[in-house]
């Protein structure tokens, strides 16, 4: 027999065995009913019934197996709930952890079948903004200092070590003055640790050759995910990006910053030299090194500067602490703080008088760094 042949034979036989889903306006046997679908699996997951949630997926091994793997994981999370989205094909699923300030929405494509008039899931097709769950076994940590999501690729020590960086996150937070910038932050962080950088990529939508760690939106819900290639690095460094990161998380930074690039990673990278001198240090001579390369710059950092190769992306970020660090120096804390969160909040927040006199002193800075 001809390959496409048995492929249509497979086809047929499947369609016996399992009756495809049909998009039909008149009741149809065929028909999906995504909605009794997405009944059934919260209400077992909410009474915490692993074989009624299995009874949701096809008899096959894969499908079973993905329904084991989506219980254990789900029953981890707080509050899921799943619904239909618009449309009819997709799933939405709201979950939160303890460390949650809002539940996060996630958007899952499962390819249904119909087997004796019950919707069931076969299979999940890829999602374009997934979460951490779908891949593998999940671990969940609920700590003083919020939560950690760990992939089953995560040792307990890696996964120790990184809440004890939250935990210096946090408390480094609480030390600087950012006034209503933060003040609606739960003092928690929500932490993603995925299994590979390829995961990473599709959680996080960034190249993980140049992004050690990104914060993430979803819908409100502010989460941080570590890229595993940096699961390892030297102590100082995992923490220096945790509290980075933690000061986005804090600010609620990519749900609410629509302003200058430079004023949100400027502050952030201004937080951890408050706690880590040697990033300062470091970022000094990463700025001498691109105002020899490239001479003086003759403005604030601009959002472009943050999309070039390695070298120009680590001196906007080095330029943009620089920015804040001036600001600081000439204002004080409390005032710097307060005009630069207006700017990564919004890039006109500041009178044209108000910013030329920012960009003097930071180009006096800049000056001194010129040799
Ligand atoms: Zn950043």
């Amino acid at each position: 027999m001809q390959p496409k042949a048995l492929r249509l034979l497979a086809g047929l036989l499947s369609l016996i065995l399992f009756g495809a889903c049909t998009a039909s306006e008149e009741p149809d046997p065929l028909a999906c009913d995504p909605d009794a679908l997405a009944a059934a699996l919260t209400q077992s997951l909410r009474a915490r019934d692993s074989a009624g949630f299995e009874e949701n997926f096809a008899r096959s091994s894969s499908g079973q197996r993905l329904a084991r793997q989506l219980f254990d994981n789900l029953t981890e999370l707080n509050d899921v709930a799943v619904s239909v989205q618009p449309g009819g094909d997709k799933l939405k699923v709201t979950w939160s952890v303890d460390g949650s300030e809002h539940p996060s929405a996630h958007t899952i494509a499962p390819k249904l079948v119909n087997v004796g008039g019950r919707t069931l899931i076969m299979d999940l097709l890829d999602a374009e903004n997934p979460p951490i769950w779908i891949y593998g076994r999940i671990t969940v940590s609920n700590t003083k200092v919020g939560t950690l999501i760990a992939s089953e690729r995560v040792s307990d020590a890696q996964a120790k070590i990184w809440v004890a960086r939250m935990a210096a996150a946090v408390v480094a937070i609480k030390k600087v003055k950012m006034g209503d910038l933060n003040a609606a932050w739960n003092q928690k962080l929500v932490v993603e640790l995925p299994r590979d950088t390829r995961e990473y990529q599709r959680l996080v939508n960034m190249d993980p050759a140049i992004s050690s760690a990104a914060t993430e939106c979803e819908e409100g819900a502010v989460r941080i995910v570590v890229n595993p290639a940096s699961l390892d690095v030297p102590d100082q460094v995992g923490e220096a990006l945790m509290l980075h990161e933690a000061v986005h998380a804090s600010t609620s930074s990519p749900c609410l910053d629509t302003g200058a690039l430079w004023a949100s990673e400027g502050l952030a990278e201004w937080v951890t030299t408050t706690a880590y001198k040697s990033v300062a240090t470091s970022n000094r001579s990463i700025a001498e090194t691109f105002i020899a390369r490239h001479g003086m710059p003759e403005s604030l950092p601009t959002d472009a500067s943050f999309a070039g190769d390695k070298d120009d992306v680590a001196a906007a970020y080095a330029l943009s602490q620089l920015a804040v660090q001036v600001a600081v120096d000439e204002l004080g804390e409390e005032e710097a703080l307060v005009m630069i969160g207006k700017l990564s909040r919004d890039k006109d927040a500041l009178d044209a008088e108000q910013l030329s006199e920012l960009t003097a002193w930071y180009l006096a800075e800049l000056k001194k760094l010129a040799k």
